[in-house]
């Protein structure tokens, strides 16, 4: 059984900056379904919207923010703010394409020492510095994840339309239920548009949350890393750009997904069936 933790008293929502701040969490469970290409993506098009955006590695372990925007070795990264070296301000490093970035640490070494439990005051440290606050979380369900997630107030659950990414979704949505975080809905990555694929209302219903957006597969996307940048600032006509850009839409409000019609039973049962 998944353990969950109750969210600490103090919450961003009750902060005097919080209606500046959003903290929004970059979820999903499995690894590798497209968590830091969404969180560099999204970031980048809310710049592109004229919001102040910083994105940050939480992924203390096996970061890689920073490889897909192809940052050069950072002097302070947020394993110094986690070990209290420096101030979560001074990690702040800004791309080409105008988004904040804070780095991990790229070098085995600095690990010792760093204590997750202090994201939660590095934050306090950056509210009211920008619009959105975007946190690239670690895969899996342990510390790591489980940090960005509580210290978030909403998350994005990614995933790809397959049962093994489903699956550690679902159980990302209940981590983040439990501890109060709310979930803004999922993000599906990688459709390749074949018949095994899950559809949207499938998802829909096995993760008990909407669809925000639909990301399809896109040589872009691989191609815009190699060229360390976000693929809505390398190639922003490509389709899998136009889907980013809708989602930053959604999220600021812009824009509404269109609520699916409730299913009757039977129809859950035949489509599970099915
Ligand atoms: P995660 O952060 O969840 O581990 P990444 O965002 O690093 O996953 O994505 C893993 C790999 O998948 C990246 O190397 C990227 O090139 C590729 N990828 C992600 N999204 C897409 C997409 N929509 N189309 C094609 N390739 C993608
Ligand atoms: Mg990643």
């Amino acid at each position: 059984m998944i353990k969950t933790r109750r969210k600490p008293f103090y919450s961003f929502k009750s902060n005097i900056f919080s209606a500046m701040t959003r903290v929004i969490t970059v979820i999903s469970g499995k690894g590798g379904v497209g968590k830091t290409t969404t969180t560099a993506n999204l970031g980048t098009a809310l710049v592109h919207k004229g919001h102040s955006v910083i994105v940050l590695d939480a992924n203390i372990t096996t970061p890689n923010l920073s490889l897909h925007l192809g940052i050069p070795l950072y002097p302070i990264t947020l394993h110094d703010v986690l070990k209290k070296r420096a101030d979560m301000r001074e990690a702040v490093y800004t791309h080409s394409s105008g988004l904040k970035v804070i780095p991990a640490s790229l070098s085995i070494n600095s690990m010792k020492g760093v204590k997750m439990s202090k994201l939660h005051t590095a934050i306090i440290n950056l509210l009211g510095a920008s619009d959105f606050i975007l946190i690239d979380a670690a895969a899996g369900l342990g510390n790591e994840a489980q940090a960005a997630i509580d210290v978030a107030d909403e998350v994005i659950i990614v995933t790809n339309p397959e049962i093994t990414a489903l699956t550690d979704a679902l159980k990302t949505v209940k981590i983040a239920e439990g501890v109060g975080t709310k979930v803004l809905g999922a993000v599906v990555n990688r459709r390749r548009g074949h018949n095994h694929e899950y559809t949207v209302p499938q998802i829909e219903d096995m993760l008990e949350t909407e669809v925000l957006s639909t990301i399809p597969e896109d040589l872009a996307v691989p191609r815009s890393i190699a060229n360390k940048m976000p693929v809505v600032h390398y190639s922003p006509r490509s389709k899998s750009s136009r889907q980013f850009k809708n989602l930053a839409s959604i999220i600021t409000g812009e824009r509404w997904v269109e609520p699916a019609r409730s299913k009757k039973w039977y129809e859950k049962l035949f489509s599970w069936m099915a």
